[in-house]
């Protein structure tokens, strides 16, 4: 790993002035979503780190598609990754070595929500394990937080072939899984990464650098989330500007903040 650019990310976070200050932000309220009324539940115990995500199982059904039941019938988590790990709904499926399904605490309230996995975390079956997701665990620690404090996951759960981008097909494909993902976790907040994930997950198509660090939500189950655009962490690493990471180090200090505010 180049330790350049991480090394430059923190070292713009010092000429910034912003390291450790995150707690002394005061979060410009999103406009139309209020915080959870009810007093946050203790959450459980961090689960173990997981060393390799869910491995390839082969779908028990001829279509390779989990039901529909089954899906909506998660009561957890794992439950959820064990019906669909074994998914060929999409043409990624055959293309993949592992199944990423995501990772992270089960009752996060930060979730970051990605494109699809690359080429480490098609090989490794977890999510941003390359350079961008080196540089997106400092952002998080940035925050004050680690990583298994967040939630971590994309939009689809199969490497796309030469890393492209997913067609809308393929994303309307596996967006099912995501949202329940979503609806088990409850998250406060989510970070879109990149213009896919705000595309299929929101909704929006509007180009990410006109959209980012502007508050929208999103409607899942019977609950609207606050979703705060920004960034790709690999964008943030092909475009290495003051400006770029000040941009997302901002976004990211507006969904902490109204994380806080949100469980306080
Ligand atoms: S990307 Fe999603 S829908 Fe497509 S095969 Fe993989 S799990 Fe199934």
């Amino acid at each position: 790993m180049d330790a350049t650019p991480l090394q430059a990310w923190r070292d713009t976070l010092q000429e910034l002035g912003v390291l450790g200050l995150v707690r002394e932000a005061q979060p410009q309220a999103p406009p139309a979503v209020q915080p959870p009324a009810r007093k946050v539940e203790a959450r459980p115990a961090l689960p173990p780190p997981k060393p390799a995500g869910v491995a390839y199982a082969p779908p028990t059904d001829p279509l390779g598609c989990p039901p529909d039941a089954a899906v909506a019938g998660a009561a957890d988590l794992a439950a959820l990754a064990q019906a669909i790990q074994g998914c060929l709904r999409c043409p990624l499926g055959p293309g993949r070595m592992r199944f990423v399904f995501g990772e992270g605490h089960p009752r996060a309230r930060l979730m970051f929500v990605g494109e699809g996995p690359g080429r480490d975390e098609d090989l490794q079956g977890r999510p941003f394990v390359g350079k961008a997701g080196e540089l997106l665990d400092r952002m998080i620690e940035a925050l004050g937080l680690r990583r298994e404090d967040t939630y971590i996951a994309n939009v689809v759960k199969c490497r796309p072939p030469d890393n492209r981008t997913p067609t809308p097909d393929e994303a309307r494909a596996c967006l099912g899984y995501l949202r329940r993902q979503i609806e088990l976790i409850q998250p406060a907040v989510i970070v879109t990464l990149g213009a896919t994930p705000l595309r299929e997950l929101v909704g929006l198509t509007d180009g990410i650098t006109r959209i980012r660090g502007q508050w929208r939500q999103v409607k899942v189950g019977d609950r609207d989330i606050p979703v705060m655009p920004t960034f790709h962490p690999a964008y943030v690493l092909r475009q290495y500007t003051q400006e770029v990471r000040r941009a997302v180090w901002e976004d990211l200090k507006a969904a902490k903040a109204w994380v806080d505010k949100a469980s306080s």
